[in-house]
């Protein structure tokens, strides 16, 4: 071991390939078979016991109780270039953002030749085989703030390829740095041969809407804005697998427009979508006149009219968009009345609403027509945007619209190009009474002509959402976050509200009560995505991302006017059609921090976190906090002849600290009193850091293990064999007991059939909660294929104290061939970031990876040339790792981490020549955390009583399932828990000391914390 220091960047000395490194691990030989009938003989070393109990004695507390639940934590998809965070969805491993501009880039303007090199880069990532020919670029374009945006469109062999949206973005003029939307992989192999011509599948859908279809007359087109039917040849991927398909633009009538896609070799209809936000959502060089005139809410107001021939028309030319183009004139606000007609029937012929005198204007025309104007100034005024397009297009209204049998329509809608307004009838009031729900549909359009938001599942109900999000902003009432509350009938919404973005629930309680919206992912609605069931509960799901918009628009520092720049800025920057949930709160931070800042940037994140969106499993979020103790680094030499000890910045410390064999990387409990670790005997040995000695674990010594691994807390072990087999033991040192676990694979990641065809397992770690063991095991294929993957086993269950059942939880559920990913770490105050490696055995390549699993946040750490056991800081501020410098000298090397704790910040430096194994550790005692499942709510109907008592509390809270109540005492130690089950429960004090203590109750909303006093 060389004692001298180097801090020196070597970045450019990892370039050489190493060879002869094939296998991801080295292990020796399995061992003679017999190793597991020795197991009953393990009995452990009286001197380690009394160990444990001197540092028991020392121990304030136990470790952080954090909950991690692996059953709802995994990654879809590995990171590949380095420089860039990769965000993928859990679902089908698609990435839909890319964080952070390509190491291997120079800086370069944002132009197209950056764009092309920036999605070279990335291709991986993408899964896209070439982008130069997959991906055309849209016009590069610089906003208002400088920020460079370029669309992109994906094709294959010349067809367009969807559902593929996506963009890049250059935050500065240093080259493009944001990948948002979503992309396909490669459609390689698909057949690109149709058997029906356009005609034929065109003709198909004309039939298959039967007498719905009607022949909308030229003079009415105006109405679409575009031809009654057009097609395209296209590749739409359709559950994930690409199909040469037909995209049919359909409007059967003027009230209905549907895209198609129809499969182009059989003719069946692969997909639909629907364009008609059935408003409400129930499930539902002229000069102008002015007039003073009365509106449906009986207000006086000034209305914009227009007069010719002696006759008054709704017709406003007053706008800043109207302009008379060869002597038609554009840019107008034109409102037409259908006299009670349908635009499902023939005829449908509304005319524009004139009068002889101007005063004589129906209060529903006087609604209509001056809230599409106010809507147009709203969108002109706070986002100059000019009209719905935004390039200062006629406003169409149509009011007295009818249904089809000539009842009165309970529905407002936009219809791609005009408002069409019913008169209400049993759930709503005339409609055009409201100007929220004017805004609300006229930001429909504002959509259409931004990201387009597709109408259906998730983006339908971010579509939605926009719409009264906008619809609150265009009424302009700061205060009240209802919605619909001037149109709604009251005996049937019993808060007078059709919505309400600050309480989504709106007095109900589950779906199907009226007016009911989720409020929080944990009560998000899975619908099928059919017109029966609103697309997948467009109108359902709003609720959550509404009450998001109002977290986020209610936070000190943000207020309405920011939050309106904000979202218009994510609806017309960073959305785009297939926009998930998780793409909405990126949008809405990356636009908050454009335009205000880290502070309102955070603000956007937490008021998504609010509602479970970006961190689904919200209740693993909370740190540990740090270990203050003095900071080690423990490592062995490259030899593995001894152990030593240095300091946080590589300074020998104890020079060796023992001299042994080692075999297995040692594993070191949270408050630095012991590491464990395997000798080359095969023996289990423990560093004691108390007394300075080193021990076996066992009284006998067995000469079978091959790994162990200490719980932070200490109290138990787990052990592999050399047997090389697909079990791991669990030992508790508290009860001297211990278990058998068998590793198998879940055939999916969360869970379900399970697979026998684990070899063994390699590295473990346990979590800090000391429930779950995360490993690496080699697996096998039919074919002979063995590959190394990581998986999470419940060992413990710390709510029984007692062996956990033995679930096993996927990091992926599924890996590309060739790749293999191991040597998994934890963070040390973050259960939920992990470091752990990956091997292309293809081409012997090594990267450290680090990964937040809770938002499914993947980047690349470093390439490098060997295996490189990577392990955190004592503040998750570096990781070090296993390394190797040009000229073949093995090295420890230390990287910076990023806030993120998974993004590096600079290259590495080496931080001790021929080390090996670096561990960071610290030796203070860590207070038990306060930790709780979910957002700390208020909640009325949670009543706890006495709160002042020598003896019982009463808990009520509605629900029924199983949940457990945690008692706090005033320093934040958990001290006791509660079994709850039913609507009520009592939770004994009296066996406390005195004092002030703070019970935490877990409702579906969020957790409820409440004083009592002990008495
Ligand atoms: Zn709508």
């Amino acid at each position: 071991m060389n004692n001298r220091f180097y801090y020196l960047v070597f970045s450019l000395l990892f370039l050489l390939p190493l060879s002869g490194q094939n296998n991801f691990k080295t292990l020796p030989p399995p061992g003679s078979g017999a190793a597991t009938s020795d197991l009953h003989d393990l009995e452990i070393n009286p001197e380690l016991l009394k160990m444990r109990q001197a540092s028991a004695t020392s121990n304030s507390g136990r470790l952080a109780n954090v909950k991690f639940e692996p059953a709802r934590l995994h990654l879809s998809s590995l990171p590949y270039t380095a420089g860039v965070k990769v965000f993928a969805d859990k679902q089908n491993g698609q990435v839909f953002h890319l964080d952070g501009r390509p190491a291997r880039l120079d800086k370069h303007f944002p132009d197209a030749e950056d764009a092309r090199a920036y999605l070279n880069a990335v291709a991986k990532d993408l899964r896209l085989e070439n982008p130069d020919q997959e991906v055309s670029l849209g016009e590069i374009r610089t906003d208002e703030l400088g920020q460079t945006h370029v669309r992109l469109q994906q094709r294959y062999q010349g067809l367009t390829v969807e559902p593929a949206d996506a963009f890049l973005h250059a935050g500065s003029s240093a080259g493009f740095d944001t990948y948002l939307g979503r992309l396909q992989a490669t459609p390689a192999g698909v057949e690109l041969t149709p058997t029906i011509s356009e005609a034929e599948a065109l003709a198909a859908a004309r039939t298959s809407f039967g007498s719905e279809w009607k022949i909308i007359p030229e003079s009415q087109l105006v109405f679409i804005g575009e031809p009654q039917e057009q097609s395209e040849l296209i590749i739409y991927y359709h559950n994930d697998t690409p199909v040469l398909a037909y995209k049919l633009e359909l409007h059967p009538n003027l009230a209905n427009h549907r895209t198609r896609y129809v499969d182009a070799r059989t003719g069946a209809t692969l997909h639909e979508l629907s364009h008609i936000c059935g408003s409400a959502g129930l499930h539902a060089s002229l000069p102008p006149e002015t007039a003073t005139v009365r509106n449906l809410n009986n207000e006086l107001i000034t209305l914009n009219t227009f007069s010719q021939d002696g006759q008054f028309f709704l017709f406003d030319v007053s706008r800043p968009m109207f302009r008379n183009l060869d002597g038609e004139a554009v840019g107008v606000i034109h409102t037409f009345d259908a006299g009670g007609q349908s635009p499902l029937n023939d005829g449908f012929d509304p005319t524009i609403s004139s009068s002889v005198n101007n005063t004589d204007w129906s209060p529903t025309s006087v609604s209509v027509h001056d809230n599409a104007g106010l809507a147009y100034s709203y969108f002109l005024d706070k986002h100059e945007r000019n009209s719905i397009d935004g390039i200062g297009g006629t406003v169409y209204s149509i009011y007295n619209v009818n249904n089809e049998d000539g009842t009165d329509m309970d529905n407002a809608f936009w219809g791609g190009r005009a408002m069409f307004y019913g008169n209400g009838d049993r759930a709503f009031q005339s409609l055009p009474r409201a100007l929220d729900v004017a805004g609300h549909e006229m930001t429909h359009g504002v959509i259409t002509s931004t990201a387009d938001l597709v109408y259906e599942l998730q983006p339908g109900a971010i579509n939605e959402s926009m719409a009264d999000v906008f619809g609150y902003l265009i009424e302009g009432e700061a205060n009240d976050h209802r919605l619909g509350e001037d149109v709604v009938n009251s005996q049937l919404f019993r808060t007078g509200a059709l919505r309400n973005l600050r309480d989504p629930n709106n007095g109900g309680n589950r779906l199907g009560d009226r007016g009911w919206q989720p409020a929080h992912m944990n009560e998000f609605v899975v619908l099928p995505n059919n017109e029966d069931n609103d697309h997948g509960g467009v109108h359902i799901n709003s609720g959550i991302t509404n009450r998001a918009f109002y977290n986020f628009s209610t936070t000190t520092g943000v207020g309405d006017a920011r939050a309106e720049r904000v979202y218009y800025r994510a609806l017309t920057e960073y959305l785009t059609r297939n926009s998930q949930f998780a793409d909405l709160r990126i949008a809405v931070a990356r636009a908050a921090r454009d335009l205000f800042g880290a502070a309102i940037e955070t603000a956007a994140n937490d008021a998504f976190a609010a509602v479970g969106i970006g961190g689904e499993a919200s209740e693993v979020e909370e740190d540990i906090e740090t270990n203050t103790g003095d900071r080690f680094l423990l490592l062995t030499n490259t030899g593995r002849s001894a152990l030593f000890l240095a300091d946080e910045g590589g300074n020998l410390i104890e020079n060796p600290l023992a001299t042994v064999n080692i075999l297995s990387r040692p594993s070191i409990t949270d408050d630095g009193s012991a590491a464990y670790f395997v000798d080359d005997q095969n023996r289990l040995r423990v560093y004691d850091f108390v007394n300075r000695q080193l021990l076996f674990v066992e009284q006998n010594p067995g000469t079978i293990w091959r790994n162990i691994a200490v719980s932070k807390d200490g109290d138990r072990l787990a052990i592999t064999t050399t047997d090389q087999d697909n079990k791991i033991f669990i030992l508790d040192l508290v009860s001297n007991t211990f278990q058998e676990m068998t590793l198998t694979n879940p055939t999916t990641s969360q869970g379900g059939l399970s697979t026998d065809n684990v070899r063994y397992a390699d590295i473990i770690e346990w979590e800090p909660g000391g429930e779950f063991l995360m490993y690496d095991a080699l697996n096998f294929l039919d074919d002979g294929i063995e590959y190394w993957d990581i998986g999470f086993l419940r060992a413990w269950n710390n709510d029984t104290d007692n062996y956990g059942d033995g679930n096993i939880t996927k990091l992926y559920s599924a890996l590309e061939p060739g790749t293999s990913i191991g040597n998994p770490t934890f963070a040390k105050n973050s259960p939920y970031i992990i470091a752990f490696e990956r091997l292309n055995s293809n081409n012997d390549e090594y990267t450290v990876v680090a990964a937040n699993i809770e938002r499914g946040e993947t980047a690349v750490v470093w390439n490098n040339l060997r295996l490189g056991y990577p392990n955190y800081g004592v503040d998750d501020d570096r990781i070090i790792f296993d390394g190797e410098l040009e000229s073949g000298e093995r090295i420890l090397a230390t990287v910076m981490m990023g806030d993120d704790k998974i993004t590096t910040e600079g290259a590495p430096s080496v931080t001790i020549r021929e080390g090996s194994w670096g561990i960071f550790f610290a030796n203070g005692q860590r207070q038990l955390d306060t930790s709780i499942d979910g957002p700390v709510v208020d909640d009325p109907n949670v009543k706890v009583y006495p709160t002042l008592t020598e003896g019982m509390v009463t808990v009520e809270a509605l629900g029924q399932e199983e949940r457990s109540l945690q008692l706090f005492d005033a320093t934040g130690r958990l001290v006791q828990r509660t079994a709850m089950s039913g609507a009520r429960a009592e939770v004994r004090l009296s066996s406390l000391k005195a004092g002030t203590y703070f019970l935490a109750i877990p409702t579906n909303k969020g957790t409820v914390i409440r004083r009592v006093v002990r008495r």
